[in-house]
């Protein structure tokens, strides 16, 4: 058997991670992402994928970052009629994601043509809420450590990778005629000792890796987290407005909840009212309180309703629209916590249509911004971003918490990978910015003598020959 590799995304980039697996006949599709960020890269999106669908028999997701798993709802509507395998913590969680995907797709076509700003006289969403239904029924979730076959030639088992809810490392077994051989795909690789999540899982062998690098250029202290979300608190404070922290919904929300939560009880910062304002980040919150064995966070049953942190007294969940909205007219000090987290749609754009002219409000950023996000235009300093149609000023402190993230450093990149002992001969470095992955690399081949690629965008690579 030969078998192949192609690069469909997080090639050059940190999105989109697509990689097609071709065991002679047979194809295996690892990760179904989104392109974000960039308009050539969105335009991807649209563009289908360069591959004959119907040939690709199983779809496996490492987890339910859009940026993972968001193209799946146009692979289905275009003809993918197989399996798609993850975890069973990530079958809960991708459906959430992927309705809450569409319900934006949906809205920002329907905003583009009610407002006349979209150059097309109707704009469509790139999938409805429909397609992304229609995903859910194609979903087996996978218990851990568990091998399961796909088909006659492969097995795929997953592990924690820490990360997010659900988030796993894959490991794919390929049978061939003469010879096994295991490939290793780390998904999105989580911190270690996290105050939050498990510990990411290890291999100690692989014949070929295929490895994330989104921070492989630079190391996130975490210990300091606690007192630099205090400072930017308390001269929140002092200026008396709110602070609006863009969020993930899933990980970085509930996170973010936890160090809150503990720097009130520490009597760190005044308890402060805290808004978390997405109903996706809502319904994930509920879903780590039934998953505890991804994360570290205390669950308890009370009155045969599981509680945690979560329900803490000052927090106070947006369900609807006319909540999200009245949070408009809150002058006092409080906490926003709003969706999308790199300010590309969502709740969070309203919250900045109003928030960011107001020399009084604070916007908090504590995850990566991809470039060519709103995100990451107003870290850079603009003077202004375009919401809705509209060229909105930026007067409001613009400051950044970076230990929070979910991602290994280049640190702990280097650990996960070090204690592949027996040495993999294929090593692909992917989901990185062009520099990074190019850094991370170089200082992979200095620390443990490996020869990492870097793949291009839609470039195959041979991985086994005969075996
Ligand atoms: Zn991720």
């Amino acid at each position: 058997m030969n078998v192949s590799i192609k690069f469909l995304g997080a090639a050059g980039s940190v999105t989109g991670s697509k990689y097609l697996l071709r065991l002679d006949e047979e194809q295996i599709l690892v990760d179904c992402g989104l392109f974000q960020g960039h308009k050539e890269l969105r335009l991807r999106n649209w563009a289908g994928l360069p591959i004959d669908i119907s040939s690709i028999g199983t779809v496996i997701i490492t987890h339910a970052h859009i940026d993972h798993c968001g193209y799946l709802p146009r692979l289905v509507k275009d003809g993918f009629k197989g399996k798609i395998l993850c975890t069973r913590a990530t079958a809960e969680l991708m459906p959430i994601m992927l309705k809450d995907a569409a319900r934006l797709q949906e809205e920002e076509a329907d905003f583009a043509y009610r407002q006349g700003y979209s150059r097309h006289s109707k704009p469509e969403p790139l999938f409805t809420v429909e397609d992304a239904e229609a995903v859910k029924n194609l979903i087996h979730g996978i218990e851990l450590h568990h091998n399961c076959p796909i088909g006659k030639r492969a097995s795929i088992e997953f592990f924690k990778s820490g990360h997010i809810l659900g988030a796993s490392s894959a490991q794919i077994t390929l049978l061939g005629e003469r010879q096994s051989k295991k490939i290793v795909f780390s998904g999105d690789i989580g911190r270690f000792n996290d105050p939050v999540m498990s510990d990411p899982e290890m291999f100690d062998q692989a014949d070929a890796v295929v490895m994330e690098s989104t921070y492989g250029d630079r190391n996130n202290p975490s210990e300091k987290v606690g007192e630099e979300l205090a400072a930017v608190i308390h001269d929140a404070l002092l200026r008396g407005g709110p602070i609006i922290i863009p969020a993930f919904a899933v990980g970085r929300t509930q996170v973010l909840l936890f160090h809150l939560q503990k720097l009130i009880s520490n009597k760190e910062i005044p308890e402060l009212p805290v808004f978390v304002d997405s109903p996706m980040a809502i319904s994930v919150t509920n879903l780590y309180e039934r998953h505890p064995e991804w994360h570290k966070i205390e669950v308890v049953k009370d009155h045969n309703e599981l509680i945690s942190i979560f329900d803490s007294a000052n927090i106070h969940y947006c369900n609807t629209s006319q909540s999200s909205k009245a949070l408009n007219n809150l002058k006092k000090p409080c906490i926003i916590i709003s969706a999308s987290g790199m300010c590309t749609g969502g709740r969070i754009l309203h919250h900045l249509f109003h928030r960011l002219p107001d020399p009084s409000a604070t916007i908090l950023f504590t995850g990566y911004q991809a470039a060519g996000t709103r995100g990451r235009d107003i870290l850079e300093g603009t003077p202004s971003i375009k919401i809705f149609g509209q060229y909105v000023g930026i007067r409001c402190q613009v400051r950044v918490v970076n230990g929070l993230s979910a991602h290994a450093d280049q640190t702990e990149l280097l650990k996960w990978a070090g204690a592949i002992k027996k040495g993999p001969k294929k090593v692909f470095i992917t989901h990185g910015e062009p520099s990074v992955a190019k850094g991370f690399a170089d200082f992979l081949k200095q620390k443990l003598g490996w020869d990492p690629m870097i793949p291009e965008y839609q470039e195959t690579c041979l991985l086994f020959e005969g075996i």
